[in-house]
Protein backbone atom coordinates (compact mmCIF):
# COMPACT_ATOMS: atom_id res chain seq x y z
CA UNK A 1 0.00 0.00 0.00
CA UNK A 2 1.39 3.14 -1.12
CA UNK A 3 1.06 6.31 1.45
CA UNK A 4 1.02 9.89 0.48
CA UNK A 5 0.25 13.23 1.74
CA UNK A 6 -2.33 14.27 -1.06
CA UNK A 7 -3.88 11.90 -4.21
CA UNK A 8 -4.93 14.33 -6.89
CA UNK A 9 -6.69 12.38 -9.90
CA UNK A 10 -6.66 14.57 -12.80
CA UNK A 11 -3.68 16.16 -14.53
CA UNK A 12 -5.21 18.46 -16.80
CA UNK A 13 -4.11 22.08 -16.25
CA UNK A 14 -5.45 22.33 -12.66
CA UNK A 15 -4.40 19.17 -10.89
CA UNK A 16 -0.67 20.09 -12.49
CA UNK A 17 -0.69 23.39 -11.29
CA UNK A 18 -2.22 22.57 -7.59
CA UNK A 19 0.89 19.34 -7.90
CA UNK A 20 3.24 21.87 -8.92
CA UNK A 21 2.11 24.33 -5.95
CA UNK A 22 2.20 21.23 -3.44
CA UNK A 23 5.47 19.75 -4.57
CA UNK A 24 7.06 23.36 -4.19
CA UNK A 25 5.91 23.41 -0.65
CA UNK A 26 7.46 20.11 0.34
CA UNK A 27 4.26 17.82 0.25
CA UNK A 28 4.32 14.02 -1.19
CA UNK A 29 1.97 13.96 -4.44
CA UNK A 30 0.71 11.38 -6.36
CA UNK A 31 -0.98 12.52 -9.21
CA UNK A 32 -2.75 10.66 -11.58
CA UNK A 33 -4.79 11.03 -15.04
CA UNK A 34 -6.41 7.99 -17.10
CA UNK A 35 -4.75 9.63 -20.36
CA UNK A 36 -1.19 9.27 -21.34
CA UNK A 37 -1.47 12.38 -23.55
CA UNK A 38 -3.05 15.79 -22.63
CA UNK A 39 -6.23 16.15 -23.58
CA UNK A 40 -6.72 16.37 -27.21
CA UNK A 41 -9.99 18.54 -28.01
CA UNK A 42 -9.98 22.19 -28.65
CA UNK A 43 -10.67 24.03 -25.23
CA UNK A 44 -9.06 27.16 -23.16
CA UNK A 45 -7.59 29.81 -25.74
CA UNK A 46 -7.80 32.99 -23.29
CA UNK A 47 -5.82 33.48 -20.07
CA UNK A 48 -6.18 36.82 -18.28
CA UNK A 49 -2.75 38.59 -16.61
CA UNK A 50 -3.53 37.14 -12.85
CA UNK A 51 -3.82 33.50 -13.98
CA UNK A 52 -0.50 34.21 -16.10
CA UNK A 53 1.41 35.07 -13.16
CA UNK A 54 -0.25 32.28 -11.31
CA UNK A 55 1.05 29.71 -13.87
CA UNK A 56 4.34 32.15 -13.89
CA UNK A 57 4.49 30.94 -9.63
CA UNK A 58 4.09 27.23 -11.47
CA UNK A 59 7.07 27.45 -13.85
CA UNK A 60 4.49 27.36 -17.11
CA UNK A 61 4.26 31.25 -18.03
CA UNK A 62 7.44 31.21 -20.07
CA UNK A 63 6.41 28.72 -22.54
CA UNK A 64 3.00 29.68 -22.89
CA UNK A 65 3.65 33.39 -23.28
CA UNK A 66 6.09 32.34 -26.47
CA UNK A 67 2.92 30.53 -28.19
CA UNK A 68 0.10 33.26 -27.09
CA UNK A 69 -0.31 36.83 -28.71
CA UNK A 70 -2.01 39.28 -26.69
CA UNK A 71 -6.16 39.95 -27.54
CA UNK A 72 -6.18 43.42 -28.84
CA UNK A 73 -10.41 44.06 -28.77
CA UNK A 74 -12.73 41.95 -27.69
CA UNK A 75 -16.15 43.17 -29.71
CA UNK A 76 -19.39 41.64 -29.85
CA UNK A 77 -21.02 42.44 -32.92
CA UNK A 78 -24.83 42.13 -34.40
CA UNK A 79 -25.94 40.85 -37.75
CA UNK A 80 -25.36 44.37 -39.56
CA UNK A 81 -21.87 44.13 -37.71
CA UNK A 82 -22.77 46.99 -35.24
CA UNK A 83 -20.89 46.98 -32.25
CA UNK A 84 -23.04 45.82 -29.17
CA UNK A 85 -20.25 45.92 -26.82
CA UNK A 86 -16.49 45.73 -26.63
CA UNK A 87 -14.03 45.35 -24.69
CA UNK A 88 -10.27 46.57 -25.30
CA UNK A 89 -7.72 44.86 -22.69
CA UNK A 90 -4.76 46.74 -21.54
CA UNK A 91 -1.23 45.90 -23.18
CA UNK A 92 0.35 44.83 -19.83
CA UNK A 93 -1.58 44.85 -16.20
CA UNK A 94 -0.27 47.44 -13.66
CA UNK A 95 -0.20 44.59 -11.30
CA UNK A 96 1.68 41.79 -12.43
CA UNK A 97 3.00 43.22 -15.91
CA UNK A 98 1.69 40.28 -18.31
CA UNK A 99 -0.93 41.45 -20.83
CA UNK A 100 -4.17 41.52 -19.59
CA UNK A 101 -5.35 39.21 -22.05
CA UNK A 102 -3.40 36.71 -23.45
CA UNK A 103 -4.45 34.04 -26.66
CA UNK A 104 -2.82 30.68 -26.33
CA UNK A 105 -2.55 26.82 -27.15
CA UNK A 106 -4.04 25.02 -24.05
CA UNK A 107 -1.87 21.94 -25.30
CA UNK A 108 1.60 24.03 -25.02
CA UNK A 109 0.79 24.99 -21.12
CA UNK A 110 -0.32 21.61 -20.16
CA UNK A 111 3.51 20.07 -21.92
CA UNK A 112 5.00 22.79 -19.99
CA UNK A 113 3.34 22.22 -16.73
CA UNK A 114 3.80 18.74 -16.82
CA UNK A 115 7.62 19.14 -17.74
CA UNK A 116 8.05 21.13 -14.84
CA UNK A 117 6.00 18.24 -12.65
CA UNK A 118 8.83 16.06 -13.58
CA UNK A 119 11.71 18.22 -11.74
CA UNK A 120 9.83 18.15 -8.44
CA UNK A 121 10.99 15.48 -6.18
CA UNK A 122 7.86 14.99 -3.89
CA UNK A 123 5.53 15.12 -6.83
CA UNK A 124 4.92 11.40 -8.34
CA UNK A 125 2.95 12.08 -11.65
CA UNK A 126 1.55 9.00 -13.42
CA UNK A 127 -0.14 9.36 -16.89
CA UNK A 128 -2.00 6.14 -18.00
CA UNK A 129 -3.04 5.98 -14.36
CA UNK A 130 -7.09 6.15 -13.81
CA UNK A 131 -9.00 6.53 -10.30
CA UNK A 132 -11.62 3.54 -10.34
CA UNK A 133 -12.66 4.31 -6.49
CA UNK A 134 -12.02 5.49 -3.18
CA UNK A 135 -13.29 4.94 0.18
CA UNK A 136 -13.17 7.91 2.57
CA UNK A 137 -12.58 7.91 6.62
CA UNK A 138 -11.80 10.73 9.36
CA UNK A 139 -7.96 10.68 8.33
CA UNK A 140 -7.58 9.96 4.97
CA UNK A 141 -8.72 8.05 1.94
CA UNK A 142 -8.70 4.92 0.32
CA UNK A 143 -8.13 5.44 -3.35
CA UNK A 144 -7.93 2.46 -6.22
CA UNK A 145 -6.27 2.80 -9.29
CA UNK A 146 -5.82 1.56 -12.68
CA UNK A 147 -2.31 1.76 -13.77
CA UNK A 148 -0.64 -0.46 -17.09
CA UNK A 149 0.93 -2.59 -14.63
CA UNK A 150 -2.41 -3.59 -13.08
CA UNK A 151 -4.90 -2.20 -10.18
CA UNK A 152 -3.15 -0.67 -7.27
CA UNK A 153 -4.12 1.41 -3.81
CA UNK A 154 -3.03 4.63 -2.05
CA UNK A 155 -3.47 5.79 0.91
CA UNK A 156 -4.10 9.63 0.84
CA UNK A 157 -4.67 11.86 3.44
CA UNK A 158 -6.40 14.20 1.30
CA UNK A 159 -8.21 13.04 -2.25
CA UNK A 160 -8.19 16.32 -4.38
CA UNK A 161 -10.86 15.65 -7.48
CA UNK A 162 -9.44 17.72 -10.56
CA UNK A 163 -10.79 15.56 -12.72
CA UNK A 164 -12.75 17.53 -15.18
CA UNK A 165 -16.37 18.35 -15.36
CA UNK A 166 -17.81 14.50 -15.19
CA UNK A 167 -15.42 13.84 -11.82
CA UNK A 168 -15.71 10.55 -10.85
CA UNK A 169 -14.63 12.21 -7.26
CA UNK A 170 -17.21 14.14 -7.50
CA UNK A 171 -19.73 11.58 -8.08
CA UNK A 172 -18.61 9.05 -5.69
CA UNK A 173 -18.86 11.68 -2.86
CA UNK A 174 -22.16 12.38 -3.50
CA UNK A 175 -22.07 15.95 -4.42
CA UNK A 176 -24.79 17.54 -6.50
CA UNK A 177 -24.45 20.09 -9.06
CA UNK A 178 -26.45 23.73 -8.56
CA UNK A 179 -27.34 24.09 -12.45
CA UNK A 180 -27.50 28.41 -13.36
CA UNK A 181 -29.89 27.22 -15.99
CA UNK A 182 -27.80 27.99 -19.10
CA UNK A 183 -27.24 25.18 -21.58
CA UNK A 184 -26.58 25.52 -25.42
CA UNK A 185 -24.76 23.42 -28.04
CA UNK A 186 -21.37 24.70 -29.87
CA UNK A 187 -19.06 22.90 -32.47
CA UNK A 188 -15.57 24.32 -31.77
CA UNK A 189 -12.71 24.63 -34.16
CA UNK A 190 -8.99 25.25 -33.96
CA UNK A 191 -7.18 25.43 -37.17
CA UNK A 192 -3.76 26.40 -38.34
CA UNK A 193 -3.49 28.68 -40.74
CA UNK A 194 -1.50 27.49 -43.91
CA UNK A 195 -0.31 31.30 -44.81
CA UNK A 196 2.26 33.24 -42.02
CA UNK A 197 -0.31 35.78 -42.14
CA UNK A 198 -2.54 36.83 -38.84
CA UNK A 199 -6.23 36.84 -39.63
CA UNK A 200 -6.46 39.60 -36.64
CA UNK A 201 -6.15 40.25 -33.06
CA UNK A 202 -9.31 41.20 -32.22
CA UNK A 203 -11.79 38.59 -30.54
CA UNK A 204 -15.11 38.38 -32.29
CA UNK A 205 -18.34 37.42 -31.41
CA UNK A 206 -20.90 37.29 -34.27
CA UNK A 207 -24.42 37.73 -32.63
CA UNK A 208 -25.90 36.75 -35.73
CA UNK A 209 -29.70 35.12 -34.58
CA UNK A 210 -29.31 32.70 -37.64
CA UNK A 211 -26.06 31.01 -36.59
CA UNK A 212 -24.04 33.03 -33.97
CA UNK A 213 -20.09 32.68 -34.63
CA UNK A 214 -17.07 33.25 -31.86
CA UNK A 215 -13.89 34.16 -33.77
CA UNK A 216 -10.34 34.35 -31.81
CA UNK A 217 -7.11 34.16 -32.18
CA UNK A 218 -4.67 31.93 -30.43
CA UNK A 219 -1.35 31.80 -30.57
CA UNK A 220 0.98 32.67 -33.64
CA UNK A 221 -0.75 31.06 -36.65
CA UNK A 222 -3.43 29.40 -34.73
CA UNK A 223 -7.54 30.41 -34.77
CA UNK A 224 -10.50 29.26 -33.35
CA UNK A 225 -14.20 29.35 -34.43
CA UNK A 226 -17.09 28.67 -32.45
CA UNK A 227 -20.31 27.57 -34.25
CA UNK A 228 -23.56 27.36 -32.53
CA UNK A 229 -26.15 24.49 -33.33
CA UNK A 230 -29.14 25.52 -34.97
CA UNK A 231 -32.24 23.30 -33.49
CA UNK A 232 -32.41 20.04 -34.94
CA UNK A 233 -28.44 19.99 -35.96
CA UNK A 234 -26.73 16.98 -34.59
CA UNK A 235 -22.91 16.60 -33.68
CA UNK A 236 -22.14 14.11 -36.26
CA UNK A 237 -23.02 15.88 -38.65
CA UNK A 238 -21.79 19.46 -38.00
CA UNK A 239 -18.08 17.40 -37.48
CA UNK A 240 -17.90 16.37 -41.20
CA UNK A 241 -15.13 18.07 -43.59
CA UNK A 242 -17.58 19.73 -45.80
CA UNK A 243 -20.23 20.79 -42.80
CA UNK A 244 -17.14 22.86 -41.72
CA UNK A 245 -15.79 23.84 -44.86
CA UNK A 246 -19.55 25.04 -45.51
CA UNK A 247 -19.41 27.00 -41.99
CA UNK A 248 -15.92 29.01 -41.85
CA UNK A 249 -16.21 29.77 -45.77
CA UNK A 250 -18.04 33.22 -45.15
CA UNK A 251 -14.61 34.01 -42.67
CA UNK A 252 -11.95 32.35 -44.69
CA UNK A 253 -10.82 30.13 -47.87
CA UNK A 254 -11.15 26.81 -46.37
CA UNK A 255 -8.67 25.40 -48.02
CA UNK A 256 -5.96 28.02 -46.52
CA UNK A 257 -6.71 26.19 -43.10
CA UNK A 258 -5.74 23.28 -41.51
CA UNK A 259 -8.35 22.11 -38.88
CA UNK A 260 -6.26 20.73 -36.18
CA UNK A 261 -9.57 19.97 -33.75
CA UNK A 262 -12.95 20.05 -33.83
CA UNK A 263 -15.51 19.13 -30.82
CA UNK A 264 -19.66 19.37 -29.96
CA UNK A 265 -20.12 20.65 -26.69
CA UNK A 266 -23.00 21.70 -24.76
CA UNK A 267 -21.80 25.21 -23.01
CA UNK A 268 -23.47 25.66 -19.41
CA UNK A 269 -23.23 26.98 -16.22
CA UNK A 270 -23.42 24.61 -13.05
CA UNK A 271 -21.87 24.26 -9.37
CA UNK A 272 -20.75 21.42 -7.05
CA UNK A 273 -22.73 22.01 -3.60
CA UNK A 274 -19.69 21.29 -2.02
CA UNK A 275 -16.41 21.49 -2.74
CA UNK A 276 -14.78 19.93 0.38
CA UNK A 277 -16.20 16.67 1.99
CA UNK A 278 -13.92 15.87 4.87
CA UNK A 279 -10.81 14.78 3.56
CA UNK A 280 -12.27 15.28 -0.39
CA UNK A 281 -11.77 18.13 -2.32
CA UNK A 282 -12.87 19.51 -5.46
CA UNK A 283 -11.27 21.59 -8.03
CA UNK A 284 -11.69 23.40 -11.26
CA UNK A 285 -13.66 21.72 -13.68
CA UNK A 286 -14.97 19.30 -11.21
CA UNK A 287 -16.26 22.34 -8.86
CA UNK A 288 -17.83 24.45 -11.29
CA UNK A 289 -18.22 25.17 -15.11
CA UNK A 290 -19.07 28.20 -17.09
CA UNK A 291 -19.83 28.73 -20.66
CA UNK A 292 -16.13 30.32 -22.47
CA UNK A 293 -17.41 33.32 -23.49
CA UNK A 294 -15.14 35.12 -21.11
CA UNK A 295 -12.41 32.57 -21.41
CA UNK A 296 -12.54 32.24 -17.55
CA UNK A 297 -12.81 28.44 -16.84
CA UNK A 298 -9.01 27.27 -16.55
CA UNK A 299 -8.57 30.96 -14.93
CA UNK A 300 -10.56 30.13 -12.60
CA UNK A 301 -9.91 26.75 -11.98
CA UNK A 302 -6.09 28.08 -11.23
CA UNK A 303 -7.42 30.12 -8.70
CA UNK A 304 -8.59 27.55 -6.85
CA UNK A 305 -4.98 25.34 -7.13
CA UNK A 306 -3.48 28.66 -6.14
CA UNK A 307 -6.27 28.84 -3.34
CA UNK A 308 -6.56 25.32 -2.01
CA UNK A 309 -2.61 24.18 -2.28
CA UNK A 310 -0.59 26.30 0.58
CA UNK A 311 -4.18 25.79 2.62
CA UNK A 312 -3.22 21.92 2.15
CA UNK A 313 0.43 22.12 2.86
CA UNK A 314 -0.34 24.30 6.01
CA UNK A 315 -2.58 21.82 7.45
CA UNK A 316 -0.77 18.81 6.64
CA UNK A 317 2.04 20.52 8.12
CA UNK A 318 0.52 21.26 11.19
CA UNK A 319 0.85 24.97 10.73
CA UNK A 320 -3.07 25.23 10.40
CA UNK A 321 -6.28 24.03 11.58
CA UNK A 322 -8.31 21.76 9.51
CA UNK A 323 -11.15 24.54 9.51
CA UNK A 324 -8.95 26.54 7.21
CA UNK A 325 -9.49 24.37 4.36
CA UNK A 326 -13.69 25.09 4.61
CA UNK A 327 -12.38 28.76 3.82
CA UNK A 328 -11.13 27.33 0.34
CA UNK A 329 -15.11 27.15 -1.18
CA UNK A 330 -15.86 30.15 1.15
CA UNK A 331 -13.39 32.61 -0.80
CA UNK A 332 -13.37 30.79 -4.15
CA UNK A 333 -17.27 30.28 -5.09
CA UNK A 334 -18.11 33.96 -4.95
CA UNK A 335 -15.61 34.85 -7.12
CA UNK A 336 -16.66 31.92 -9.48
CA UNK A 337 -20.18 32.91 -9.59
CA UNK A 338 -19.71 36.49 -10.18
CA UNK A 339 -17.26 35.69 -13.13
CA UNK A 340 -20.07 33.29 -14.38
CA UNK A 341 -22.86 35.20 -14.33
CA UNK A 342 -21.40 37.65 -16.27
CA UNK A 343 -20.51 34.51 -18.63
CA UNK A 344 -24.08 33.89 -18.60
CA UNK A 345 -24.63 37.35 -19.27
CA UNK A 346 -22.47 37.71 -22.43
CA UNK A 347 -23.66 34.22 -23.23
CA UNK A 348 -27.47 35.26 -23.48
CA UNK A 349 -26.40 38.01 -25.88
CA UNK A 350 -24.69 35.82 -28.45
CA UNK A 351 -26.68 33.18 -28.36
CA UNK A 352 -30.31 34.68 -29.21
CA UNK A 353 -31.24 32.64 -32.10
CA UNK A 354 -34.60 34.19 -32.01
CA UNK A 355 -35.23 37.17 -34.65
CA UNK A 356 -37.31 39.00 -32.50
CA UNK A 357 -35.20 39.07 -29.72
CA UNK A 358 -32.60 40.12 -30.90
CA UNK A 359 -34.08 43.08 -32.63
CA UNK A 360 -35.18 44.07 -29.16
CA UNK A 361 -31.62 43.38 -27.78
CA UNK A 362 -30.20 45.57 -30.77
CA UNK A 363 -32.52 48.19 -29.97
CA UNK A 364 -31.54 48.48 -26.32
CA UNK A 365 -27.62 48.00 -26.91
CA UNK A 366 -27.58 50.18 -29.76
CA UNK A 367 -29.14 53.09 -27.81
CA UNK A 368 -25.81 53.71 -26.30
CA UNK A 369 -23.35 56.03 -28.57
CA UNK A 370 -20.66 53.46 -29.65
CA UNK A 371 -18.18 55.08 -27.36
CA UNK A 372 -20.25 54.30 -24.51
CA UNK A 373 -20.45 50.37 -25.58
CA UNK A 374 -16.93 50.06 -25.55
CA UNK A 375 -15.08 49.87 -22.10
CA UNK A 376 -11.84 48.73 -20.50
CA UNK A 377 -11.53 45.07 -20.23
CA UNK A 378 -12.70 44.71 -16.45
CA UNK A 379 -9.40 44.42 -14.28
CA UNK A 380 -9.66 40.25 -12.52
CA UNK A 381 -11.86 40.53 -9.75
CA UNK A 382 -10.65 40.76 -5.69
CA UNK A 383 -10.97 38.31 -2.99
CA UNK A 384 -13.97 39.31 -0.80
CA UNK A 385 -13.18 36.97 2.54
CA UNK A 386 -10.83 35.97 4.18
CA UNK A 387 -8.91 39.33 4.12
CA UNK A 388 -8.66 41.76 7.03
CA UNK A 389 -11.01 44.71 6.71
CA UNK A 390 -10.75 48.35 7.01
CA UNK A 391 -8.10 48.30 4.22
CA UNK A 392 -8.75 49.41 1.06
CA UNK A 393 -6.19 47.51 -0.54
CA UNK A 394 -6.96 44.22 1.17
CA UNK A 395 -8.76 41.42 -1.27
CA UNK A 396 -6.62 43.18 -3.94
CA UNK A 397 -4.35 41.72 -6.28
CA UNK A 398 -0.52 42.42 -4.21
CA UNK A 399 1.36 44.36 -7.75
CA UNK A 400 4.54 42.47 -8.33
CA UNK A 401 7.87 43.87 -7.21
CA UNK A 402 10.82 43.37 -9.07
CA UNK A 403 14.12 42.97 -7.10
CA UNK A 404 17.67 42.92 -8.46
CA UNK A 405 19.37 39.52 -9.71
CA UNK A 406 22.71 40.29 -10.54
CA UNK A 407 23.32 42.80 -13.01
CA UNK A 408 19.37 42.60 -14.19
CA UNK A 409 16.02 42.10 -12.19
CA UNK A 410 13.79 38.76 -11.67
CA UNK A 411 10.08 39.03 -10.29
CA UNK A 412 9.63 38.42 -6.35
CA UNK A 413 7.76 35.65 -7.09
CA UNK A 414 10.28 33.96 -8.31
CA UNK A 415 12.32 34.26 -4.71
CA UNK A 416 9.05 33.41 -2.86
CA UNK A 417 7.51 30.75 -4.13
CA UNK A 418 3.84 29.73 -3.16
CA UNK A 419 3.89 31.01 -0.07
CA UNK A 420 2.82 34.53 1.92
CA UNK A 421 5.07 37.08 2.39
CA UNK A 422 5.33 39.75 4.82
CA UNK A 423 7.00 43.40 3.21
CA UNK A 424 8.07 45.56 6.73
CA UNK A 425 8.61 48.97 6.52
CA UNK A 426 10.98 49.37 9.39
CA UNK A 427 14.11 47.07 9.93
CA UNK A 428 14.18 44.95 13.39
CA UNK A 429 10.43 43.94 13.49
CA UNK A 430 9.95 41.92 16.31
CA UNK A 431 7.28 40.08 14.38
CA UNK A 432 9.08 39.12 11.37
CA UNK A 433 10.66 35.36 13.49
CA UNK A 434 6.40 34.40 14.51
CA UNK A 435 5.75 35.19 10.57
CA UNK A 436 9.19 32.95 9.39
CA UNK A 437 7.82 30.80 11.92
CA UNK A 438 4.46 30.38 10.29
CA UNK A 439 6.17 29.79 6.88
CA UNK A 440 6.01 33.01 5.60
CA UNK A 441 8.59 34.49 3.49
CA UNK A 442 9.99 37.84 4.78
CA UNK A 443 10.98 40.85 3.20
CA UNK A 444 13.18 43.30 5.11
CA UNK A 445 13.91 46.83 4.31
CA UNK A 446 17.50 45.62 3.23
CA UNK A 447 15.95 43.34 0.72
CA UNK A 448 17.34 43.76 -2.67
CA UNK A 449 14.24 45.31 -4.32
CA UNK A 450 14.82 47.46 -7.09
CA UNK A 451 15.64 51.46 -6.60
CA UNK A 452 12.54 52.42 -8.34
CA UNK A 453 9.77 50.39 -6.42
CA UNK A 454 7.93 53.57 -5.18
CA UNK A 455 4.66 52.10 -5.37
CA UNK A 456 5.65 49.62 -2.92
CA UNK A 457 7.18 52.40 -1.16
CA UNK A 458 4.10 54.66 -1.40
CA UNK A 459 2.04 51.55 0.27
CA UNK A 460 3.95 51.31 3.61
CA UNK A 461 4.38 55.17 3.94
CA UNK A 462 1.71 55.22 6.72
CA UNK A 463 1.35 51.67 7.46
CA UNK A 464 4.44 49.44 9.07
CA UNK A 465 3.49 46.01 7.13
CA UNK A 466 1.67 44.22 4.20
CA UNK A 467 0.71 41.33 4.32
CA UNK A 468 0.39 39.20 1.20
CA UNK A 469 -1.28 35.83 0.59
CA UNK A 470 -0.02 32.77 -0.94
CA UNK A 471 -2.26 33.43 -3.95
CA UNK A 472 -1.24 36.99 -3.96
CA UNK A 473 -3.92 38.93 -2.28
CA UNK A 474 -3.34 41.40 -0.32
CA UNK A 475 -4.42 40.10 3.34
CA UNK A 476 -3.75 42.98 5.19
CA UNK A 477 -1.89 46.62 6.05
CA UNK A 478 -0.77 47.86 9.20
CA UNK A 479 0.89 46.83 12.41
CA UNK A 480 3.11 43.63 11.99
CA UNK A 481 1.92 42.27 15.86
CA UNK A 482 -1.69 42.90 14.48
CA UNK A 483 -1.23 41.30 11.45
CA UNK A 484 0.16 38.41 12.81
CA UNK A 485 -2.42 37.54 15.24
CA UNK A 486 -4.64 37.94 12.79
CA UNK A 487 -2.77 35.60 10.19
CA UNK A 488 -2.42 32.68 12.66
CA UNK A 489 -6.15 33.06 13.92
CA UNK A 490 -7.12 32.62 9.98
CA UNK A 491 -4.65 29.77 9.77
CA UNK A 492 -6.28 28.08 13.13
CA UNK A 493 -9.92 28.90 12.28
CA UNK A 494 -9.90 29.64 8.53
CA UNK A 495 -11.61 32.84 9.80
CA UNK A 496 -10.81 36.45 9.81
CA UNK A 497 -10.84 39.39 12.97
CA UNK A 498 -9.45 42.19 12.42
C1 LIG B 1 -14.66 25.33 -26.03
C2 LIG B 1 -14.07 25.72 -24.74
C3 LIG B 1 -13.39 26.92 -24.65
C4 LIG B 1 -12.82 27.29 -23.45
N1 LIG B 1 -12.15 28.48 -23.40
C5 LIG B 1 -11.57 28.86 -22.25
C6 LIG B 1 -10.76 30.03 -22.21
O1 LIG B 1 -10.58 30.70 -23.21
N2 LIG B 1 -10.18 30.36 -21.02
C7 LIG B 1 -10.32 29.61 -19.91
O2 LIG B 1 -9.78 30.00 -18.86
N3 LIG B 1 -11.07 28.48 -19.92
C8 LIG B 1 -11.67 28.08 -21.06
N4 LIG B 1 -12.35 26.91 -21.12
C9 LIG B 1 -12.46 26.08 -19.90
C10 LIG B 1 -11.18 25.27 -19.65
O3 LIG B 1 -10.77 24.56 -20.78
C11 LIG B 1 -11.43 24.33 -18.48
O4 LIG B 1 -11.96 25.08 -17.42
C12 LIG B 1 -10.15 23.66 -18.03
O5 LIG B 1 -9.60 22.86 -19.02
C13 LIG B 1 -10.45 22.81 -16.79
O6 LIG B 1 -9.27 22.24 -16.34
P1 LIG B 1 -9.32 21.05 -15.28
O7 LIG B 1 -7.90 20.71 -15.04
O8 LIG B 1 -10.19 21.42 -14.15
O9 LIG B 1 -10.09 19.87 -16.02
P2 LIG B 1 -9.71 19.07 -17.34
O10 LIG B 1 -8.86 19.91 -18.23
O11 LIG B 1 -10.99 18.55 -17.88
O12 LIG B 1 -8.80 17.88 -16.83
C14 LIG B 1 -9.34 16.80 -16.13
C15 LIG B 1 -8.37 15.66 -16.23
O13 LIG B 1 -8.83 14.62 -15.39
C16 LIG B 1 -8.57 13.38 -16.02
N5 LIG B 1 -9.47 12.38 -15.44
C17 LIG B 1 -10.81 12.33 -15.50
N6 LIG B 1 -11.27 11.26 -14.82
C18 LIG B 1 -10.20 10.63 -14.32
C19 LIG B 1 -10.01 9.46 -13.52
N7 LIG B 1 -11.05 8.71 -13.11
N8 LIG B 1 -8.76 9.11 -13.14
C20 LIG B 1 -7.70 9.84 -13.54
N9 LIG B 1 -7.81 10.94 -14.33
C21 LIG B 1 -9.04 11.33 -14.69
C22 LIG B 1 -8.81 13.66 -17.49
O14 LIG B 1 -8.14 12.72 -18.32
C23 LIG B 1 -8.27 15.08 -17.63
O15 LIG B 1 -6.92 15.08 -18.04
C24 LIG B 1 -12.94 26.49 -22.30
C25 LIG B 1 -13.62 25.26 -22.39
C26 LIG B 1 -14.17 24.89 -23.60
C27 LIG B 1 -14.88 23.58 -23.68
Amino acid sequence: MEKTDVLISGLGPVGAVLAIYLGRLGIDVIAIDRDTTVYPMPRAAHLDHETMRLLHLAGGADAVLRASQPLSAYEFRNADGALLMGFRPGEASPATGFPQSSMFHQPTLEYALRARLSELPSVSARTGHALTGYTAGEDGVRAEIAGPDGDYSVEAKYLVGCDGGQSLVRRIAGIALDDMGFDEPWLVIDARLKTAERLTTIGLQHCDPRRPVTSMPMGPGRHRWEFMLRPGETAEEVVSDDFIDGLLAPFIDPASVEVERRAVYRFHAVFAKAWRKGRVLLAGDAAHQMPPFLGQGLCSGTRDAANLAWKLAAVIEGRAGEALLDSYQTEREPHVRAITEMAVFMGKVVCTQNDDEAVLRDRDMLAKPEPERFSVMPEALGLASGIRGGDTLAGSIFPEPWMRNGDGRKRLDDEVGPSPFIVLRDAGSESAAGFRGLGCFVVEPDFPLVDEETRLKSMLEDHEAILVRPDRYVFGRGPAAALLASWRHYLQSGAVVD
